[in-house]
């Protein structure tokens, strides 16, 4: 089985190819960080015109680098939400057009199902297992009690962690996207700014991080009101390690009482070292086994919406013509699997 998998959702036009579920291809990442840097932030515009522009050169590459022809493909799969209404639209008529030139079946697939299915791309899931989002826009607990079935245990409330990393960043100084830049910074500092953390009450695997975010703007104010510098190392300590105790804490937690065998790590933040490094430290010393994917297929990419689609393919389950945007798919909503039983 090959799937051509098109991902559109933000400001990456990515195109990849799989073969049976796991096997990556081609993974062609096209990114419009620069375009929008001067921005200081993603612009919707911008980003649609930037896929158009890109989308079917991308399309051709990752076929080809592939290695095979058209025909030989299985499916095309896209993203159909939740993203930007007009970056979605760019890859699902481009994925349309394609799957109906080649007569091929057409698979809409969910953006985040594909970061928590990026981690099929590096081995086995053993369900029932617990799935740790975090991304640019969200932030969620999912539970998963069989392969492709999503319930949401815990959410943001405000701030997707993400989100509260660039806009800290910003603060900081640093340019858009942020938080590789916040990572590296608050790693390399000795010392670190006492923080708040959000704990909510105390059974909730909810989350909230816009007051740490606003904490984060008053200490970086007084630092610049007393005309201090350097400050922002400790700032950027402070602030992920208020981060990782909570995310990490939360999902410990959530893994013990719902009795998941396995935490999976997934979306843009799980390319964050200090995470990444704590979680490990964590799950080893709790024997969790944990999965997280290469920092590749952490940030948004194709190869991720592959390997989702693919377990739609096994179901054979597949869109039609009439496939839309969904700006704001909700994963609750969707499921893979529930419709007919596998071939
Ligand atoms: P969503 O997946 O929720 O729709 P998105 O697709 O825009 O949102 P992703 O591509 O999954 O987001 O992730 C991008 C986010 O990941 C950005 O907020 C970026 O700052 C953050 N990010 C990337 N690398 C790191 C890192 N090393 N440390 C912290 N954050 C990071
Ligand atoms: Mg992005
Ligand atoms: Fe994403």
């Amino acid at each position: 089985c090959y799937i051509l998998a098109v991902e559109t959702s933000c400001d990456e036009t990515s195109a990849a190819v799989i073969k049976n579920g796991t096997e990556v291809l081609s993974n062609l990442i096209a990114s419009q960080i620069e375009t929008h840097k001067a921005f200081g932030g993603v612009v919707p515009e911008v980003a649609s015109r930037k896929h158009v522009e890109s989308i079917t050169l991308m399309l051709e590459e990752a076929v080809n680098q592939a290695g095979i022809s058209l025909e030989q493909l299985s499916a095309v799969a896209v993203t159909e939400g939740p993203g930007l209404v007009g970056a979605l639209l760019v890859g699902i008529m481009a994925a349309k057009s394609l799957a109906f030139a080649l007569d091929k079946p057409l698979i809409g697939t969910h953006h985040i199902a594909g970061h928590i299915y990026a981690n099929r791309l590096v081995g086995e899931i053993q369900y029932p297992c617990l799935a740790l989002v975090v991304s640019g826009g969200h932030t969620e607990l999912v539970l998963m009690q069989r392969e492709g079935s999503f319930d949401l245990i815990g959410r943001t409330r405000d701030d997707a962690v993400g989100e509260a990393y660039d806009k800290v960043a910003r603060a900081l100084g640093f340019p858009y996207p942020g938080g590789p830049h916040v990572d590296k910074l608050a790693l390399s500092s000795e010392v670190s700014e006492e923080l708040p953390r959000a704990w909510l009450e105390p059974d909730s695997y909810d989350f909230s991080f816009s007051g740490l975010k606003s904490a984060v703007l008053n200490a970086v104010n007084q630092h610049k009101m007393r005309g201090e510098d350097g400050y922002q190392a400790a700032i950027a300590r402070g602030f992920q390690e208020s981060v990782i105790d909570v995310v990490v804490e939360k999902a410990i937690r959530a893994v013990k009482s719902t009795g998941a065998v396995q935490l999976l790590l997934c979306g843009g933040v799980a390319a964050n070292r200090g995470l990444r490094g704590a979680l490990s430290e964590r799950c080893e010393k709790e024997s969790i086994p944990l999965s997280i994917p290469p920092l590749a297929y952490c940030t948004d990419n194709a190869a991720m919406i592959g390997a989702a689609a693919y377990l739609k393919w096994k179901h054979g389950e597949f869109s039609g013509m009439e496939l839309k945007a969904e700006p704001s798919l909700s994963l609750s909503s969707w499921s893979i699997g529930q419709t007919r039983d596998p071939r």
